[in-house]
This record gives structure tokens, C-alpha cells and sequence, in this order.
């Protein structure tokens, strides 16, 4: 394989003689595409005190990670086309690995500003469905005490959501959304009786049901409309069925999952601690076992981190009050490789789902993840490193 100022240049015939600079042997190694980490959340701007890019691709690069896609949900959020642009900027000249960029996705908010973003070059659009956003600064909300009801900015209703699956469907993009259902998680933690306290509490106030049942309306809208929608961090068994029978009807739906929910159960509570808590939450070993069935028989697709850095400070907070997250892509790659060694899956279908299917699914193959000669490379620019090169859709 022969590598030419950063691309694949040739696949030349065993023992070929060539004048190289540097010549690696990799007899008995495995050969894999650069990660792609489609599930970052870098903080930058407007929470550069969690993290920045520079920081976050730069401990993806050491992880592996050779292409980030970046989430919209920084200050301000990259909800129009316009900011879009200026978060392109913003980030070439700081980033340590190629990247793309998600949209925002807020409902009628901003529904005029779908196509733009699709036509700027955004990756997919991001709906947080269920989640309140901050009227202003439009970041999210982890708990909806933490912040008056005036401030909120509540998910919008599911016609509006279907509304949106049209539009995206109207642009051949792809749009993603955290499944969790807001109702079923407003009962379960009334019906709870008191604030979250432990693991368990925690599980009890998010049950598996609420994600099966937001993928189960997901799979109407995106049947009704045409759309392609996505399940990101995938966490429950009951979600991985709801995924089958979609895509079993012939659905336009496909499913990520994270390192945490494959690697973590909540048996490691107690070794791990509060900092455990994410959304959703890391649940069963079933759900462990059932998620990994997925990878190896195709309903899960692609891996993401879910980075999603906090300050040690507000991670140590109790654990209701606590925000949600842990980070994850300079791990990424390591915590599954380890997997991998321990035959949880193949190297091929290791492979699919940590670059060659998620390069697929977000419209930047065969550009990446692909061992084809790259004979013009189609970036839209080339700012040398420090500055990854924004990958767009193709
Ligand atoms: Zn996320």
C-alpha cells in the first residue's frame, strides 16, 4: 500500500520495488482505516472551560480517530447555514483530524434552514428529541429543575417532528435524533417518588421502554415520509428490537452504538462511580450482549463516543444534579480494539462499523474509509495541519 501525501496513492503487487521515505511492515498486523468518530461533542465555542477542538481531535488522533464529525449543540448551536460557515472556519484551523460538522434540527425553529445546512455541507441534521433546550444560548438542558421554566425552549410536539422528517426526506439528507420519549421519562420519575439517588434509580427513572418507544414513532415518520433516520447511541435491548422491526419492514433506519454500552454494564457502578452517568444510561448485561448481536448481524451499523466532556467540578456534583456525559474519542479506538482481541467481533465487520459503514452512512465514502487510490482528492480545502480538512458531503 503505498501512501502519498496523506492518501492512499496505490496497491502495488507483492514486492514491488518502490522508493519510499518511510516503509512499515505489517506482516501479521491487522491494516484499518483511520477511525471516524461521528459522535463528538467538542464545546467549542461558548463551554471552552469543558474543552475546545483543538483538544478533543487532538486526543482523537491519539486514539486513532482520523476523522471527527462534529455535534451542533456548541454556543450558539449550529443551526442555520451561517453559522455553519463560521464554525467550518472556526475549526480548520484548530483541528488535529479531518471533520464534518452535524445541523441542528429545533422543529419549526428552524425548519427553513434544513436544505441550507444540507447544502453547506452538513454531515446530518440532529433533532435532541425530548430534550428542553436553553431559550437563549439554545444548549441543552440535562435537568429540567436546573432551570426556571422560562428559560426553556421545549422539544417540539410530534407533528412538528413529522414535519421535519419531510423536509429532511424533501433534501436526501439524513436525520439523527437521541431516542429517549419524554413522557415515558416524566412518569417513570414522578412514579419514582423521589430524586435519583443511585443506579438503580436512575434506570427505574429511564427505562428501556422510553427509547423503543421514540424509534417506534421514528419508524412511522421516516415510513410515512421517505426519510432516512438514524439512532444514535443505541443503549437497550428493547431499542435494538424496535430497530429490527423497522428495518425489517423495509424502513429507511439505521442505529449507532457507543463503546460505554458495549463494554460498561451497570455492574460496574460501583467501581466506576457518578461519572458513569450518561444518556441513556448504560443498562443490563442483556442489553450488553443483545447490543453486540447487533454489530455482528448488521442492525448497528456505525460506533461513536459520544464525547461529551464536563469539568471534574460538575461531574463530582451529586448524581441527580450532576450533568449528563463522559467523554470517549480518545478511548474509542483503544477500548474497542480490546474488544476486538477478545473476539467480540470480527476484524472485518470491525472495520465496517468504525469507518467503512459510518463513512457510508454520512456521505463521505469512498473519500474515506475506502483503500482505493485516491486519484484527486475532493476536499474543499487543504489547510495544512494544524487545520483538518472539512469533510462535506458528497
Ligand atoms: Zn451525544
Amino acid at each position: 500500500m503505498l501512501c502519498e501525501n496523506g492518501v492512499i496513492a496505490g496497491i502495488l503487487d507483492t514486492g514491488a520495488r518502490v522508493d519510499a521515505d518511510e516503509r512499515y511492515d505489517a506482516a501479521g498486523k491487522l491494516v484499518l482505516p483511520g477511525f471516524i468518530d461521528p459522535h463528538v461533542h467538542s464545546r467549542d465555542p461558548g463551554a471552552t472551560h469543558k474543552e475546545d477542538f483543538e483538544h478533543s481531535t487532538r486526543g482523537a488522533l491519539t486514539g486513532g480517530v482520523t476523522t471527527v464529525l462534529e455535534m451542533p449543540n456548541a454556543i450558539p448551536p449550529v443551526d442555520s447555514a451561517e453559522v455553519f460557515a463560521q464554525r467550518r472556519a472556526q475549526h480548520e484551523v484548530s483541528a488535529w483530524t479531518d471533520f464534518g460538522l452535524w445541523g441542528l434540527a429545533l422543529g419549526e425553529p428552524n425548519i427553513d434552514e434544513i436544505g441550507p445546512l444540507f447544502a453547506a455541507g452538513a454531515v446530518a441534521v440532529k433533532l435532541f428529541w425530548g430534550y428542553a433546550l436553553h431559550r437563549e444560548t439554545r444548549s441543552l438542558v440535562y435537568n429540567l429543575g436546573d432551570e426556571p421554566p422560562e428559560n426553556l425552549l421545549m422539544p417540539p410536539p410530534n407533528g412538528q417532528v413529522m414535519r421535519l422528517f419531510e423536509e429532511v426526506a424533501r433534501h436526501g439528507g439524513l436525520l439523527a435524533a437521541h431516542c429517549e420519549d419524554k413522557d415515558v421519562l416524566a412518569t417513570s420519575q414522578e412514579r419514582l417518588g423521589h430524586p435519583i439517588e443511585s443506579y438503580e434509580d436512575l434506570l427505574a427513572a429511564r427505562p428501556a421502554a422510553a427509547e423503543a418507544t421514540t424509534i417506534a414513532i421514528a419508524t412511522e415518520f421516516a415510513k410515512a415520509t421517505g426519510a432516512r433516520f438514524h439512532v444514535v447511541h443505541l443503549a437497550s435491548e428493547a431499542g435494538l428490537e424496535a430497530v429490527r422491526a423497522a428495518q425489517a419492514r423495509g424502513v429507511r433506519l439505521t442505529a449507532e452504538t457507543c463503546p460505554q454500552y458495549l463494554t460498561l454494564t451497570d455492574a460496574d457502578y460501583p467501581r466506576v462511580g457518578p461519572v458513569m452517568k450518561v444518556y441513556p444510561p448504560v443498562r443490563e448485561q442483556r442489553d450488553q450482549d443483545a447490543l453486540w448481536a447487533g454489530v455482528n448481524e448488521g442492525a448497528l451499523v456505525s460506533l461513536g463516543s459520544d464525547h461529551a466532556p464536563h469539568t471534574v467540578e460538575e461531574k463530582s456534583r451529586g448524581f441527580e444534579t450532576q450533568p449528563a456525559g463522559a467523554v470517549g474519542c480518545e478511548t474509542f479506538g483503544p477500548v474497542l480494539i480490546d474488544a476486538l482481541l477478545r473476539g467480540k467481533t470480527t476484524p472485518t465487520r470491525f472495520a465496517e462499523v468504525t469507518a467503512t459503514e459510518t463513512a457510508k452512512l454520512y456521505g463521505l465514502y469512498p473519500r474515506k474509509a475506502s483503500s482505493a487510490p485516491a486519484a484527486t482528492p475532493t476536499w474543499w480545502s487543504s489547510t495544512p495541519r494544524p487545520g483538518g480538512r472539512c469533510a462535506t458531503r458528497s
